[in-house]
């Protein structure tokens, strides 16, 4: 099974960053394992397009962080549509990542983007996740599921879409679920994206404080398809040595 190894930069990078990228496409292009798994890197709008043409023939793909959900163009001021980020040569983006939740992304605004960005040939990387006083109350469950279907249609191509799990309270916290948490956690989130889909499930990913020094854990959980990694992606080191590791 193809895995992914999604680097969410966030509000980090100047044009020179992409020396980062360099040194991941020179060990990627050496690594032996390099035909199991895909890279995509998420840079902040600013560097899209640069980045997206410089990688256009190499193998890390490039994608957005968020987009708008709604109209190749439109008179929202500071809104990015997925046609525009597809015609940079980005051909991912990430919808609903908690930063956006926070920030007024509701269901209803999610499954737009969703469909937007499918219509307009991006692949999404779809981000669900419980905070931490709803695993307390014991509503990762009902909310993961909630987070889903209110989303999620059995029409969208369910092979452009992967699922991010990422809790919130293990993001840039260093704090990650057990071992056996994540095992029923996922194994959940599969058994209602097979419900949702009817036949077959997207791809789920793992994302909360993945780091070269944890990511063995989760090499056993096989409904794990790869991670989602926002600090560690910073740091080209860092970067390969999950990579490295997890094969190790
Ligand atoms: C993220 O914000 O998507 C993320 C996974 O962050 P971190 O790896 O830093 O916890």
């Amino acid at each position: 099974m193809m895995k992914y190894f999604i680097g969410n930069w966030k509000m980090f990078g100047v044009p020179r960053s992409i020396k980062i990228l360099n040194r991941i496409n020179s060990f990627r292009s050496t690594d032996s394992n390099r035909n199991k798994y895909r890279i995509v890197i998420t840079p902040p709008y600013t560097l899209l397009e640069t980045f997206a043409k410089k990688f256009r023939d190499k193998k890390i793909i490039i994608g957005s962080q968020n987009c708008y959900q709604k109209e190749k163009f439109s008179s929202n001021t500071a809104a990015i549509s997925p046609y525009m980020i597809r015609a940079i040569g980005a051909k991912y983006t990430l919808v609903g990542h908690s930063d956006n939740r926070a920030e007024g992304d509701t269901n209803t605004i999610l499954k737009d983007k969703v469909k937007f960005a499918l219509q307009n040939n991006l692949k999404v990387v779809f981000c669900i996740g419980e905070n931490k006083l709803e695993k307390k109350n014991n509503k990762t469950f009902s909310v993961l599921k909630n987070q889903l279907v209110k989303v999620l249609e059995s029409k969208f191509n369910k092979n452009n879409i992967i699922v991010a799990y990422e809790p919130i309270w293990s993001i840039g916290t260093g704090k990650i679920p057990s071992y056996y948490e994540l095992l029923n956690t996922s194994s959940f989130i599969k058994k209602t994206l097979k419900k949702i889909f009817k036949k077959g499930s997207p791809e789920v990913l793992y994302g909360g404080s993945v780091d070269e020094k944890n990511v063995h854990v989760f090499r056993e959980i096989k409904e794990i398809d790869g991670f989602l990694i926002g600090g560690a992606s910073k740091s080209s080191k860092k970067f390969i040595d999950i990579i490295k590791n997890y094969y190790r």
